[in-house]
């Protein structure tokens, strides 16, 4: 049996017989062999006595080739790692031509290696994020689970088109040579798969809110899509969303757990992934480094994640957010490419990033927002004029949460409804939970690889998902 490079160097070399098994980062002066597995951040070092080999077989053995190895597992004899193994015997299980294979020791830029998304993988920094990623999905099911929450699965394609959250991407197997009409000229959707239009989710809100109804707590944790032209380094066009929803919660309950999530599953790779981290805390380093020094952040990787997991976040109310922007440098100079002139105006990434980055320095929960900016099923204020909504803001992120305390008055819900446009019988299941047995409620939405860029350091998010989707790219 082979062993995992994780497990064979946490144990103590005295001469075992091993057998690894992974991919050759690089093959140093016909004699050592860097291998990898995966398993972890750290090559094992494999010493090769090249008199003892075939020739042709030690040839083969180039960058991105894969090798099982079995060898005396001791001390190392040199510099820069305690042990390696001395080789005995060497199976090659596939060559990787260096003439065409792409991922060679030396520095690729993140461009070059989405182009290669196939094979980035094998690089010391996707690698490191892609751990963590799956490190920190199972710490979100983990937290919910001792939450008490339990776990669903909400519908991927969707017959109701009043989500609200974003341009939806359409599902059919209409020919679209030969489309149906109806009698107006318009698609008769009636001979389409479902019979009815459909689409793809861009949120498993609206139902898991009916499954909270009668769990109490849930969650989804499933992929979205948003068909929007947003070529940002915060947006993808598929991507993971976390959507708990809560019986019984009002807004301020909602606060709590979500600070509470943000920042136990935070820890959980601050105890977990420490390697992983301190690498990703390196590159992030040189990285700010090459920047001008206004850009740069005041604090490490490591220290960001510390900062977010030992402060309170600040709560601030969407009136007071207003107030300091307006009274801003950047809006009294007329920084701001949008500026801040009366309430009511939707917040743009940079004032997002002014009140995070510069003002507060800390993670910021902005509350009750204006009504006409949010969406119909957020619970309205005794003022009517604003709802309980949060957004949850980050450094150098922007939002990271996006939630709210639900409508659950039909009377009140049936007028936002109305006032939004959006046909009643669309949502008549919808309503039906405000019909039988309404009762407060409350919920958000956290955009996974958002999270992740956060953890990682990253700068842009189709860094962080294995195959990203964005407009005009849907390689892999
Ligand atoms: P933004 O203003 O950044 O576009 P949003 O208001 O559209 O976000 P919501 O609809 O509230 O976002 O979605 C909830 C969460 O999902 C957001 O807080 C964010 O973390 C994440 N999110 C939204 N859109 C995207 C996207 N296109 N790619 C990745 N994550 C996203
Ligand atoms: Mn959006």
């Amino acid at each position: 049996m082979s062993i995992k490079l994780k497990s064979l160097l946490q144990t103590s070399p005295n001469g075992q017989e091993v057998t690894v098994r992974g991919w050759v980062r690089t093959f140093r002066a016909n004699r050592f062999i860097a291998l990898n597995d995966g398993s972890t951040l750290q090559n094992i070092q494999c010493v090769v006595d090249f008199e003892s080999f075939d020739e042709a077989l030690l040839k083969q053995i180039t960058t991105g080739a894969a090798l099982q190895i079995k060898g005396k597992y001791v001390e190392s004899q040199g510099k820069g790692q305690s042990a390696e193994i001395q080789v005995e015997d060497i199976h090659l299980y596939g060559g990787a031509d260096p003439e065409t294979y792409p991922i060679q020791p030396k520095k690729h830029s993140f461009e070059f290696l989405r182009e290669k998304a196939h094979l980035r993988v094998r690089t010391a920094t996707f690698s490191a994020v892609m751990r963590i990623r799956a490190a920190l999905s199972f710490a979100v099911h983990q937290f919910f689970r001792e939450e008490g929450f339990h776990y669903i699965h909400t519908p991927i394609i969707t017959g109701s088109d009043a989500e609200g959250a974003g341009e939806m991407f359409k599902v059919t197997t209409l020919d679209e040579k030969n489309i149906p009409t109806n009698e107006n000229g318009k698609t008769d959707f009636t001979k389409d798969f479902f019979g009815k239009e459909t689409h793809l989710t861009v949120s498993g809100q609206l139902e898991a809110e009916t499954y909270a109804m009668g769990l109490g707590e849930v969650y989804t944790f499933g992929p979205t899509f948003r068909a929007e032209n947003s070529n940002t380094t915060r947006h993808l066009a598929e991507f993971w969303m976390i959507e708990p929803e809560m019986a019984f919660f009002d807004l301020n309950d909602n606060m709590d757990l979500a600070e509470k999530f943000i920042k136990g599953v935070l820890k959980y790779i601050l105890e977990n992934c420490q390697e992983d981290l301190e690498f990703l805390d390196q590159r992030f380093a040189s990285e700010e480094k090459t920047k001008p020094q206004i850009e740069r952040s005041e604090l490490g990787l490591l220290e960001k994640i510390k900062f977010v997991v030992e402060n309170e976040f600040v709560r601030l109310s969407y009136t007071d957010a207003i107030e300091i922007l307006r009274n801003s440098k950047p809006n009294k100079k007329k920084k701001f490419n949008y500026l801040i002139e009366e309430w009511g105006a939707d917040l743009q990434s940079e004032h997002e990033r002014y009140l995070v980055e510069k003002h507060f320095k800390k993670p910021v929960i902005l509350f009750d927002y204006p009504a006409k900016i949010k969406a119909f099923y957020m619970r309205l204020n005794e003022d009517e004029k604003t709802v309980r909504a949060m957004d949850i803001l980050f450094p150098g992120i922007g939002e990271i949460v996006g939630g709210s305390q639900r409508e659950e008055r039909l009377d009140v819900l049936k007028k936002r409804i109305a006032a939004m446009g959006i046909e009643e019988e669309e949502l008549w299941w919808y309503l039906d939970l405000r019909k039988f047995g309404s009762a407060p409620h409350s919920g958000f939405g956290l955009g996974f690889e958002r999270l992740v860029l956060f953890a990682t350091g990253m700068g842009n998010i189709r860094d962080v998902i294995p195959f990203p989707r964005t407009p005009q790219n849907a390689s892999f």
